[in-house]
């Protein structure tokens, strides 16, 4: 499978997808009698409108807009909704793609569909990014329903936004319902959603370190990014003894080699969700920390190259490259959990699993905030809030469910602790075999 100069990070993610699942398709005929591969890569159907809204000045931009929605076959499709000015329909296909097999692992019944938009929330007052959902909503709120589409979060779609959009869908529709996941507590939200991705990622990573018999106690940890699944990736670092010296944004990133503790997290929070600053403000509050500056003449993140045991990459796609993953491996990383979608390069990927590094890619690694976005779901159904150790306890299990997956998929192709192909091969299976249970729609 080529990868061609269009679309390059949807390629990328199903070239990966497909070299994990050759000897699948190797072992059943029908699989290719069927077409199943040209049918798991096209979406079911592609959504692209246009966005114009108006700003503070009165001055009307025109953003665009996307809903890709990839695959219905184990339940409605399910996935976020990205801002950030770097979107593209091949963001929004490969982060689709990869929701596909994702959800499939999560246990829930959820099918795979993600959105967004090349609007920047940045620097943006609380009444434009309002406009800016409302508009965004007014044409979206036709391809979603509780039973069809259920958006949620992701880069730059936090709880303020998730709330404007839901206000402006219930106005439209003249219905409460849980068409959106990431909800505030108060309206619909489920408790433990917003840590849900993170404290899965770490979740992973010690079900990764039990299988060799080691745990995270008084491990050091890279941490990439400070938005919402660094933060709370951090968190549960800490709370299993754990040690993170990093944090980033796009525009650099901070090492403080004392350590991030509970009361220097709080203050990045309060920097990030109630500020929106920039990180490098850690360092004047901080001033043991080192500050570095991103250099994009750089041919690797000097944010990899700390001495460390673990590294959890939470920022975006392709933020760590090949000879990043060398520098890590050199430094002593034992244990990469991605919290990020995609972020290592095909090459620091095949870096990792040649020197036997524990790797948990994103689709399994990140699963828990669709998971409990499933939860958030069903509550709604219910009409219900469950407590946070029900709903704590509940992404545990999914965490260890998804962990055992993965292992026993790779075992079973022969390729023990390789939880890449394993992610890739139970999820494309279950998938798949759904698609064939349905006939050719
Ligand atoms: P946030 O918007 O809360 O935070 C994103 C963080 O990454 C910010 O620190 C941001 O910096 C940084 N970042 C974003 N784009 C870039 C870039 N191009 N280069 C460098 N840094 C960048 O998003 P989330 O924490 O929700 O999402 C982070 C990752 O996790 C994404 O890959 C997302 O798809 C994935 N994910 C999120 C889930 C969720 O539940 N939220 C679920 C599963 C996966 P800055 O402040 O400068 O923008």
């Amino acid at each position: 499978y080529q990868c061609d100069v269009h679309e390059l990070e949807f390629h990328q993610a199903v070239q990966e997808v497909l070299e994990s699942v050759r000897p699948v398709l190797e072992r059943n005929p029908e699989y290719r009698k069927q077409a199943v591969v040209d049918r798991i890569t096209e979406p079911e159907r592609v959504i692209m409108f246009r966005v114009p809204w108006m700003d503070d000045q009165g001055q009307v931009h025109v953003n665009r807009g996307f809903r890709v929605e990839m695959n219905s076959a184990i339940g409605p499709y399910k996935g976020g909704l990205r801002f950030h000015p770097s979107v593209t329909l091949s963001i929004i296909k490969f982060l689709a793609f990869e929701q596909v097999f994702k959800n499939s692992l999560t246990t829930l019944n959820m099918g795979g569909g993600k959105g967004g938009s090349d609007f920047n929330p940045k620097g943006r007052s609380d009444g434009e990014v309002m406009r800016f959902c409302q508009a965004f909503m007014a044409e979206l709120f036709r391809h979603i329903g509780p039973n069809t589409d259920i958006p949620a979060g992701d880069i730059g779609v936090g709880a303020r936004e998730i709330g404007y959009l839901f206000g402006m869908y219930k106005k439209l529709s003249n219905e409460f319902t849980g068409v959106l996941t990431g909800k505030s507590l108060a309206w619909g939200g489920s408790l433990i959603r917003p840590e849900a991705t993170g404290y899965g990622v770490v979740y992973f990573a010690s079900e990764m370190l039990q299988e060799r018999g080691q745990t995270l106690e008084g491990r050091t940890c890279l941490v990439s990014g400070s938005g919402n699944v660094a933060q709370y990736t951090t968190e549960k670092i800490l709370e299993m003894g754990g040690r993170v010296v990093t944090m980033s944004d796009s525009s650099g990133y901070i090492y403080d080699e004392e350590g991030i503790d509970a009361d220097k997290l709080a203050f990045v929070k309060q920097l990030k969700n109630i500020r929106r600053g920039r990180i490098r403000e850690y360092v004047e509050k901080y001033p043991q920390a080192v500050y570095t500056e991103h250099d994009p003449s750089l041919d690797h993140n000097p944010l990899w190259s700390h001495k460390a045991d673990c590294a959890m990459p939470c920022a975006t796609e392709n933020e760590l490259c090949e000879r990043d993953a060398q520098n890590l491996v050199n430094n002593g990383v034992t244990l990469v959990s991605e919290g990020a979608n995609m972020p290592s390069t095909p090459g620091a990927i095949d870096v990792f699993l040649d020197n036997n590094v524990m790797y948990g890619p994103g689709k399994a690694a990140n699963a828990g905030g669709v998971a409990v976005s499933g939860l958030e779901m069903a509550q709604n159904s219910m009409r219900l809030g469950w407590p946070r150790e029900e709903v704590d306890s509940r992404l545990r299990q999914i965490m260890h469910s998804i962990h055992r997956t993965c292992l026993h998929a790779s075992e079973e192709y022969g390729m023990k602790e390789n939880y890449l192909a394993g992610a890739n091969i139970a999820g494309f299976t279950k998938v798949v075999n759904a698609m064939l249970d349905q006939g050719l729609v």
